[in-house]
């Protein structure tokens, strides 16, 4: 289906069925029960949780061990610490697709519901600004919105914080998915700017997106803001690396 295609629909959908008439997790048309999902998802997703008493203290990462083998070639101008709430897996990976591909922004309030009670944990000295990871402007004729900006949008809602596009995306970096970690940060080398570097200086950021994996775009964005003076950069998003995947 084109994007435009897709994006009248998830519209149209909105308005047809303001209650939510399916289950974001699984597609399940009686799954109106629980708002936005049906309750088997909303049991699935609290599985999906990260414990974060077992998580690494510097990418939020699920530990098996004592050791996180996620985060040990994250750069030290990069990130300071980062978290997220859920486990991308099965209704996370399903939630964060209707938001991002298929329009439905509103599910931003709900993921910033469960992100802001990280925030405190990550940044117990406060934070002066929430800072979305920025889309390239090619990509946003296409979908519309930034995903990230809607997320930080409502956390910001949630928290108090001022949200402040404070970057930019120059390069249209392709599907990072498909590429290793070596290749992911090679790729997004230039691929972001800073608007007014004088708006991070003596800062602490929060930066949020849908998903951190291997954390080379936050800790580009990071590397970009502390560059420019910014005391700490924080990282948050709703989903990364799956439970009991490490
Ligand atoms: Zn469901
Ligand atoms: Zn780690």
């Amino acid at each position: 289906m084109k994007p435009f295609l897709s994006r009248l629909g998830a519209s149209a959908m909105e308005l047809v069925y303001p209650e939510f008439a399916n289950c974001m997790g699984c597609a399940e048309p009686s799954g109106t029960d629980v708002r936005w999902l049906c309750g088997e998802c909303l049991a699935k997703l609290e599985e999906c949780r990260i414990d974060r008493d077992r998580a690494c203290p510097r990418c939020g990462a699920p530990l098996k061990g004592d050791i996180c083998v996620r985060c040990g070639d994250w750069p030290r101008d990069g990130v300071n610490r980062a978290a997220y709430a859920f486990g991308y897996q099965p209704p996370v990976d399903n939630i964060i697709r209707n938001m991002k591909y298929r329009g439905v922004y509103r599910l931003g309030s709900f993921m910033a519901t469960d992100m802001a009670r990280l925030v405190k944990e990550l940044c117990p000295d406060g934070i002066d600004r929430i800072v979305p990871v920025p889309m390239h402007p090619a990509r946003m004729r296409e979908r519309g919105k930034n995903h990230a900006q809607v997320i930080a949008a409502a956390l910001s809602g949630e928290t108090g914080i001022p949200c402040e596009e404070m970057l930019v995306r120059i390069k249209n970096t392709r599907q990072q998915a498909k590429l290793t970690g070596e290749e992911r940060r090679e790729a997004l080398k230039g691929a972001f700017g800073i608007r007014e570097p004088s708006e991070a200086s003596g800062k602490k950021i929060l930066l949020v997106d849908d998903v951190i994996t291997t954390g080379s775009t936050v800790n580009e964005c990071a590397r970009l803001l502390r560059g420019a003076g910014a005391m700490r950069v924080y990282a948050c998003a709703f989903a990364g690396e799956a439970k009991g995947g490490l």
